[in-house]
Parts: structure tokens; sequence; C-alpha cells
């Protein structure tokens, strides 16, 4: 049994109860055997062993009091999995799906994404099963108190920043960081994400978005075209989802679907993004709502949404939102290309289809690492007490989404062999970003 099967065995005898983990474990140590085949050290040094174990995870409880006056429990996550080039940082998810095994899933890939960056950070993420959806401003605002009330001791501007993921956005980031300042009497860029006036980074909000999309017109351009005229499908209808479906527009393309966990819209005109930013941005309200702007576009309860043609496909919502039966009707359909936006979107089954069927795929960990690193440009922004402008910081996220595909790219060269015609890019992301933190976890002696 090879090196990295053998610790695949033990990982899933050890954590058998977290399914989404053993994935996303399972997906990065089968494409690194090349890599340690090139280098017994690492296997001398038990890097493997080493960096699927989180160097630390708190779970705590997160009492606070809903507007009838009843006391509520919910439970609280982090998990600090990876120092080795930075300070852990990483998104805090606020879903009743949310549980260790989730956040573990999302640290280890935080790890080889934060990586992939360039950019100095280490890999964590956070969160808790409180569901904000429905709950007043008020019960929003006593729950995110009481969540950082525990969360504050283990985290700082050098030794973890959080920020914003499925459920966290501007408004629990500030709740968040309000109670923060309150208890360290310190301000520092210590939670990304947050507002304008009082230290956040212009184009933040429309970073991972846009960064999925800068990346996927790199893999459009090597199959010798661009978004122009092409018909897109985006999942989600969230903070990833409508940035996405805007650089998508701007860029000449038609984004015909989106969805949220109710349903989805298909719209054969084009969305009406203004539309779906005042439902989801103003309202808070569900994507069934955009018949009311759009009398003519249809609404399906329900999943279904890969059943509509396109181009390009864009998940955005979930993990696992896209299984084999999905990737079989995109195939049939023509799809031609498939980024993740979210976080783990596609089974490691229809991945593998995608690719075997000459669909070019790029795994969230590159494509979607667009908002990490804006957040890191948030961090250096705070460091300095500058602000750049939005044509600085969206310059910057280009450069940088360019040069994820670059480096994933070589190491798919490097590494790989071509897989349905194209380029393996999970292999190539897995690959790039492994190497960076194992050889700083080399350099850094066994901890
Ligand atoms: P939001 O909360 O803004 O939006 C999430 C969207 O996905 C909503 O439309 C939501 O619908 C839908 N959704 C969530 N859970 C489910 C589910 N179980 N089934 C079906 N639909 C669901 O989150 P983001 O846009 O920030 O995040 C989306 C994905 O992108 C996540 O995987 C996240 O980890 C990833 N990501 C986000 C980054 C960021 O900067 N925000 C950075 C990198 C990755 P509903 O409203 O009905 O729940």
């Amino acid at each position: 049994m090879s090196y990295a099967q053998n610790v695949l065995e033990q990982l899933k005898k050890k954590n058998s109860n977290e399914p989404e983990f053993i994935q996303a474990a399972t997906e990065v140590l089968e494409s690194l055997q090349p890599v340690l085949d090139k280098h017994p050290e690492f296997e001398e040094a038990a890097i493997l062993e080493r960096i699927t174990e989180p160097e630390r995870q708190v779970m705590f409880r997160v009492p606070w009091v809903d507007d009838n006056g009843k006391v509520q429990v919910n439970r609280g996550f982090r998990v600090q999995y990876n120092s080795a080039i930075g300070p852990y940082k990483g998104g805090l998810r606020l879903h009743p799906s949310v549980n260790l095994g989730i956040i573990k899933f999302l640290g280890f890939e935080q790890i080889f994404k934060n990586s992939l960056t360039g950019l100095p950070i280490g890999g964590g993420k956070g969160g808790s099963d409180f569901d904000p959806k429905g709950k007043s401003d008020r019960e929003v605002m006593a729950f995110c108190q009481s969540f950082m009330t525990e969360l504050f001791r283990h985290i700082g501007a050098d030794t973890d920043v959080p920020a914003g993921d499925i459920g966290t956005g501007a408004r629990e980031i500030g709740f968040m960081y309000g109670q923060y300042k309150r208890i360290r009497n310190c301000y520092e860029g210590v939670l990304t994400g947050k507002g304008l006036t009082w230290g956040g980074s212009l184009a933040r909000t429309e970073a991972t978005g846009y960064g999925l999309v800068y990346f996927a017109s790199e893999m459009l351009k090597d199959l010798g075209t661009d978004f122009s005229g092409k018909t897109v499908v985006v999942s989600g209808s969230g903070n990833v989802a409508i940035y996405a479906t805007e650089k998508v527009q701007q860029l000449g393309g038609k984004v015909v679907a989106l969805s949220d966990s109710n349903g989805w819209v298909y719209d054969e005109e084009g969305i009406d993004l203004a539309a779906v930013k005042e439902i989801k941005e103003v309202k808070r309200g569900r994507i069934k709502e955009y018949l009311e702007y759009r009398p003519n576009a249809k609404y399906t309860e329900g999943k279904g949404i890969w059943s509509v043609k396109c181009d390009v496909a864009l998940p955005c919502a979930t993990q696992n939102e896209l299984l084999i039966d999905d990737a079989k009707a995109l195939v049939a359909n023509g799809c031609k290309v498939v980024a993740e936006g979210a976080n783990m979107p596609t089974t490691l089954e229809a991945t593998k289809y995608l690719q075997d069927s000459g669909v070019y795929f790029a795994p969230g960990k590159a494509s979607n690492a667009g908002g990490v690193a804006t957040s890191a440009l948030e961090m250096s922004q705070n460091s300095q007490r500058l602000s750049w402008t939005f044509e600085e910081v969206d310059s910057k996220l280009h450069d940088i989404m360019v040069n994820i595909y670059k480096n994933a790219s070589a190491a798919a060269d490097e590494y790989g062999t071509e897989i349905g015609g194209n380029k393996n890019l999970v292999l190539g992301a897995n690959v790039a970003g492994f190497l960076k933190v194992a050889n700083a976890m080399m350099a850094q002696g066994i901890v």
C-alpha cells in the first residue's frame, strides 16, 4: 500500500463519523503520490500524518436569549489547522448543518487554498450550527456577541484571522467585531470582511465571485475562447453567486439560472442581477420572489438546476450539490467548463465523470481562492493603516487568480497526465498548494 493510501486508511478509521472531511482528504491525498515518490523525505518526516491533524480545535457553548425571552444554546467551533506559512485564516460558517467534520473539511481545504494564493496565510475554519435565517437583527447580535465572548481568546491579528462564509456576511462580522473590540480594547484587523468605514477593503465583497470568473477566463483562454456569448449556470444566490454573475455579465456572458436552498429560477433572457441583489442583499428573501420582477422567468422547487443547458457551470452554493446525475446532465448538454465557486460542491464521483468526459474542471481551492486572497489584502491594508482603491485591489486580485491558474497548471503538467484531453487541475492545485506548506513544515522541524 502506498504512503498516501496508508495514511488515508488510518484517517478513515479515526474519523469515520466525518464523511466530508474524509472526502476532502481523499481528494488531496490521492493526488499527492507523484510528489511523495519524488520526495521520500516527506514520509520520513510524517508530513501527511501531521498535515491531516489540526494543530488545535476548539468547541464551545454559545448561549443567547431569543426574542421570546427563551434561552437558546448553539455549538461553536474553531479549527486551527496549519500555521506553517502564516497565521490561521478561514471563514466562519453559520448554518444548521455545521458540525466538526464539516469545519474540519473546510479547514483542511483552506490550508492548500491559502498556500495557492502566494500570500502568507495558514489554514483554519470555524462556525456554528446557528441559523441566521428568520432571526431578528437583535437575535443575530445576541448570538454573535456570545460566540465572540469565547472565540476572542483564540484569535488575534497575528494568530488567527476569521472571515465570512455561508450565513456570515457584513452584519454578522460587524456584531462580532464590535464584541471583540469591546473585550480586548484593541482596534486590530482580527476579522476580515469588515465595513469600509471601519477597516474593510474595497472589492472584498466582490472578490470570491470575481476571482472565480477571472480563473474560469484563464481556463477558457486555454481552450481558445472566452466568456463572450457563453451561456452560464450559477448555483446559489449568495455572496459568491451574485458577484460571479456580475463578472460573467461584464465579460459578455449570459447567466440564465440561479438557485437557493428552496429551488431555482431560469430566465432565458439572462438574469436581472439588480432584482436578485434586492431580493437577497436588501430583503433577505427567497429566489422564488424573482418572478415578481421577471414574470416570464420560470421557478422550479427543489433541485435540478444542472439540467439547464450551458457552456459553463459555476457551482456556488454549498458542498456536495453537484452529484453524478447532475454531471451526466451537464455533459449530455455540452457543458465545456465547470469551475467551483463553493467549497467541494462536486462529489468525487461527479468530478471524475466530468474530467473523464472532457469537461475542463477547476477545484474550489484554486478557483474560489480570490476571497481569502482579498482578505489577506485587507490584513495588509490594516497593518499599513491605509486603504487601497477598488481598482488597486481588483487588479491585485486578478493577478493572484492568473498566478494560481499558472501554478496549478504548471504542477499539473509536471506531476500529472492529461485527463479527458485537459490539464488535471485537481492534481495541479493539490500539488502546488501542498509543496509550499510541506517545505515550510520540513524547515520548521517536528512541530
Ligand atoms: P451565502 O450564505 O452568501 O450564500 C450561500 C448560497 O448557497 C445561498 O443562496 C444559499 O441558499 C445556498 N445554500 C447554502 N446551503 C445550501 C444547501 N445546503 N443547499 C442548497 N443551497 C444552499 O454564502 P457564500 O456565497 O459566501 O458561500 C457559498 C459557498 O462559497 C460556500 O461553499 C462557501 O464556503 C464558499 N466560499 C465563500 C467565500 C466567500 O468569500 N464568501 C470564499 C470561498 C468560498 P439559502 O439562502 O436558501 O440558504
